[in-house]
């Protein structure tokens, strides 16, 4: 049985990973962590997230509740992220993140921790979403050298980074494949006099408004055709399944930095 802990478990993913953590079997809630002035504090984590009591009450620190976890789920915001890291790191725990937004001089911090712990760490853990990734490889290959390329994304009006983390690794994924360097050839946004668009180029919209979970569509443009590879999440239940599925199998892994590609086994 894989004893779960959820940091951030008040939150918009917190609610939804309680429940995916109490649906799934072999799995088990361990603990629930909220902000120290977050109005749950204290209050039932079944409660929390809408279900019947499970007779744990959220705390807000982490030593309260060192052994009673195995694997921390983190979908907080970046610096709680690295803090909770090496929190994991100090009492053997391992840890799935979801927080999108780190600098690329957090993600250095997390893959020299990835040394002696186990880290799954994933800008989306939907399969549809890394089924995309596949399928944009493959795209890549095949037209990738003769079309422009486009990352349209739109998330509901609470997200706070953009473009989101998925939108990200759908253009890393591309470029890796065409052997371009992501920060060379990326764009965000346009506007006024652009003159015409290189064909060596990702270009990034991001668009914002009310509650859609998370809606990405690659582009591959060419003059007479043009191929879309979209995925629509209609539910954040599918990112909750994902990370209690990979929280459930980095515990059988040995020290290392894997994601959702490396759970499902793509
Ligand atoms: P949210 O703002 O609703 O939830 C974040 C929660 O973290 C809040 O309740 C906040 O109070 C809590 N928090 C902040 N500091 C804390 C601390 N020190 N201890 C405990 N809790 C703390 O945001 P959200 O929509 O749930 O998204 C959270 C993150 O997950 C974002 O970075 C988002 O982009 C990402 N996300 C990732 C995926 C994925 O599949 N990887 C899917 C959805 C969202």
């Amino acid at each position: 049985m894989t004893r779960i802990a959820i940091t951030g478990a008040a939150g918009r993913m917190g609610r939804v990973l309680i429940q995916a953590v109490e649906a799934a079997e072999g799995a088990t809630l361990g603990a629930a962590i909220v902000r120290s002035d977050d109005p749950m504090l204290g209050i039932d984590a079944g409660a929390i997230a809408g279900l019947q009591p499970l007779g744990m009450k959220a705390v807000a620190s982490l030593e309260e509740v060192a052994d009673q976890f195995d694997v921390l789920i983190d979908f907080t915001m970046p610096e709680v992220t690295m803090a909770n890291i090496e929190f994991c790191r100090q009492h053997g725990k391992c840890i799935v993140i979801g927080t999108t937004g780190l600098s690329d001089d957090q993600k250095a911090q997390m893959k020299v921790a990835a040394g002696e712990m186990g880290i799954v760490f994933a800008p989306n853990y939907s399969v549809g979403v890394n089924l995309c990734l596949n399928l944009l490889r493959m795209a890549a290959r095949v037209m990738g050298e003769d079309s422009d390329i486009e990352i349209v994304e739109m998330h509901h009006r609470h997200k706070v980074d953009a473009p989101s983390g998925t939108a990200l690794r759908m253009g890393e994924v591309v470029a890796e494949t065409l052997g371009w360097d992501l920060k060379e050839v990326a764009v965000y946004g346009r506007e006024g006099y652009t003159g015409a668009r290189p064909q060596k180029q990702i270009g990034f919209e991001t668009i914002r408004g009310g509650d859609v979970v998370g809606d990405h569509t690659v582009m591959f443009a060419t003059e007479g055709e043009r191929v879309e590879v979209t995925h629509k999440a209609q539910s954040r239940m599918t990112f909750a399944r994902g990370a209690v599925r990979a929280a459930q199998w980095v515990m059988d892994q040995p020290a290392g930095l894997y994601d959702m590609q490396d759970v499902l086994g793509f």
